[in-house]
């Protein structure tokens, strides 16, 4: 947890029921209004990552973008969108992952890094971890290495950020 987990939880907004029932959605939408919370925010990332020589971040479809791209900025690295399927013009590759209902894949430009760089994968939130893990394999499989995952909020109840560890990644999360 970052220094200003506490400050930035308290900027989150918890909107029970929503999607759908039994859901408490966390709304990072307060937090981007807030433009001091916001820059705490990626204050945080930068001051974990500045030092970790990361060449490039890949920000996972779509509240990932909002923290990766000022991160990406901010540490002079490349900027690699991970997307959901059918989203992206050139070739990709893709990462099936299995959801509550169904299955869902993340797909990634087949030229969005080079062999061995290393990648800092960025998402909102880790839930049940299955969509920041599946963009963690699927960045191992492109030749990446994947140097942690990280994350605004981490639902610990819900074991997601444990799976991804299970799985050899390490994780970050600025609050929980
Ligand atoms: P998961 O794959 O289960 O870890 O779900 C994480 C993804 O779903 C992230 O991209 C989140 O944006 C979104 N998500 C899942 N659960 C929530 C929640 N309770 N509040 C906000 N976003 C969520």
């Amino acid at each position: 947890m970052s220094i200003y987990g506490d400050y930035i939880k308290s900027v989150i907004r918890t909107v029970p029921d929503w999607p759908q029932p039994g859901v408490n959605f966390r709304d990072i939408t307060p937090l981007l209004q807030n433009s001091a919370a916001f820059r705490k925010l990626i204050d945080s990332f930068v001051h974990r990552y500045q030092e970790m020589e990361i060449d490039a971040i890949a920000a996972i479809d779509a509240r990932g973008f909002i923290v990766g791209a000022p991160l990406a900025y901010e540490l002079g690295c490349s900027f690699v969108p991970v997307r959901k399927k059918g989203k992206l013009p050139f070739r990709t590759i893709s990462e099936t992952y299995t959801l509550e209902y169904g299955e869902a894949e993340v797909e990634l430009h087949s030229d969005a890094f080079r062999e061995g760089d290393r990648i800092l994968v960025v998402d909102d939130l880790i839930a049940t971890g299955g969509t920041m893990l599946a963009a963690a394999k699927l960045i191992t499989r492109s030749g990446g290495q994947v140097v942690e995952t990280a994350t605004i909020v981490d639902l610990p109840d819900l074991g997601g950020a444990q799976r991804i560890r299970d799985a050899g990644f390490s994780v970050f999360a600025v609050c929980s």
